[in-house]
């Protein structure tokens, strides 16, 4: 009926006769929420399942087990993340796109950190740094997966047992993210861990946005509430000062364009070729808040987090270096990541809380992208 409505309406104005509902009321097509599988193919821990997640306003997202990685997010139509197709590319070197990253997210600096005067040496990645996890980070490894659907959404969690000494991180951790999609376009990420002895932990996801679509980010409108943000050294790892935004191309308090100053010449832009900073959110309390909007192509991305702070990373790479989704170059800016986090490095900067776990308390944080 809902099809042929138009139609209906159409014939009934040309007749001269009066619509008898007002046709700004006619609701959307409703869709089935549900969730699909499919064969994603063979990693080097088994078969890896591609799972996509149906709403009711018929938008999808799609994660794979591998690795944890959103592969697509499809909302109205539009492709708004960089990813593959096929498991394939997943398995060449790529910059972590749609990535769940752990056991800890962004550098610690010399790959080597203390807890209660131990001293622990990780795998090192990132010239002398670990990066996102190490050499074989959470992004690598195939987890158990368990999908839900009910009627506000839709929801696949993964979970796995993160060995004690993985990457050189100590203890035995189990960890889960719940990826939850609803009817209102909300992406929900929960991630959960537990330890058998004292560790450290930032889970975060590596998923690159493009509102638009295509071409650059440039021209997408940002708002982060950040008063300050954490400047790096030239090995990317942070001073551990926090100097405030006010003044600098680091203020997105009141929506800008990304591209507005990312040519500025300022020092702390020229060391990533951009942005690839930590920002500290404001009225940081560990309950969830609205942090950062995003806005292209017609459409907004609200975020929202429990996280004291968020990496904004605008894809810096020289165009080529990676491949877009059909195998065409990545334009340089092609895409922003929001990685809520812990600052980075913060188990060796005595000014950053450290994101530390021990026996018999959990680990949970929250992030939410919804697509307006
Ligand atoms: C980091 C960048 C890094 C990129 C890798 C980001 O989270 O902050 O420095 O190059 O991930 O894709």
């Amino acid at each position: 009926m809902q099809r042929f409505f138009p139609f209906l309406l159409l014939l009934l104005i040309a007749c001269g006769g009066q619509p008898a509902v007002d046709a700004t009321n006619i609701e959307k097509e409703k869709f089935m929420p549900t969730i699909v599988e499919e064969k994603f193919g063979q990693t080097p821990e088994g078969l890896a399942t591609l799972y996509t997640l149906l709403n009711e306003k018929g938008n999808t997202v799609k994660i794979t087990n591998f690795g944890g990685i959103i592969t697509s997010i499809v909302v109205d139509g539009i492709e708004v993340v960089i990813g593959f197709d096929d498991l394939k590319s997943y398995l060449e070197p790529n910059p972590y796109y749609g990535a769940l990253i752990g056991r800890y997210g962004n550098r610690i600096a010399n790959a080597s950190f203390n807890i209660d005067g131990e001293s622990y040496s990780l795998a090192a990645n990132n010239g002398d740094n670990n990066l996102h996890g190490g050499i074989k980070g959470f992004d690598k490894h195939l987890w158990q997966a368990k999908t839900a659907v009910n009627d506000q959404s839709v929801s696949l969690t993964l979970s796995r047992l993160s060995p004690d000494g993985e990457e050189g991180f100590p203890g035995n951790l189990t960890v889960s993210c719940r990826y939850e999609w609803t009817n209102d376009n909300e992406l929900k990420l929960t991630y959960q861990a537990t330890t058998d002895k004292p560790t450290i932990v930032n889970l975060t996801n590596h998923t690159y946005f493009n509102l638009a679509g295509e071409g650059t980010i440039l021209n997408h409108k940002l708002t982060i509430k950040a008063d300050r943000f954490t400047p790096v050294n030239e090995n990317m790892v942070p001073t551990g000062e926090e100097a405030l935004v006010v003044g600098t191309p680091f203020d997105f308090r009141e929506a800008k364009s990304v591209g507005q100053d990312i040519k500025k010449d300022n020092a702390q832009l020229a060391i990533p070729n951009g942005y690839d900073h930590n920002f500290v959110l404001n009225s940081y309390d560990g309950n969830l808040r609205e942090f950062a909007t995003v806005t292209a192509g017609g459409r907004t991305m609200r975020c929202f987090t429990t996280e004291p702070g968020v990496q904004l990373w605008t894809s810096n790479f020289k165009p080529g270096l990676f491949p877009g989704r059909d195998g065409s170059p990545l334009p340089v800016h092609g895409a922003l990541c929001l990685e809520t986090q812990h600052f980075p490095d913060a188990p060796n900067q005595p000014n950053f809380k450290t994101p530390l776990l021990r026996q018999g308390e959990t680990y949970r944080t929250e992030t939410v992208y919804r697509f307006e």
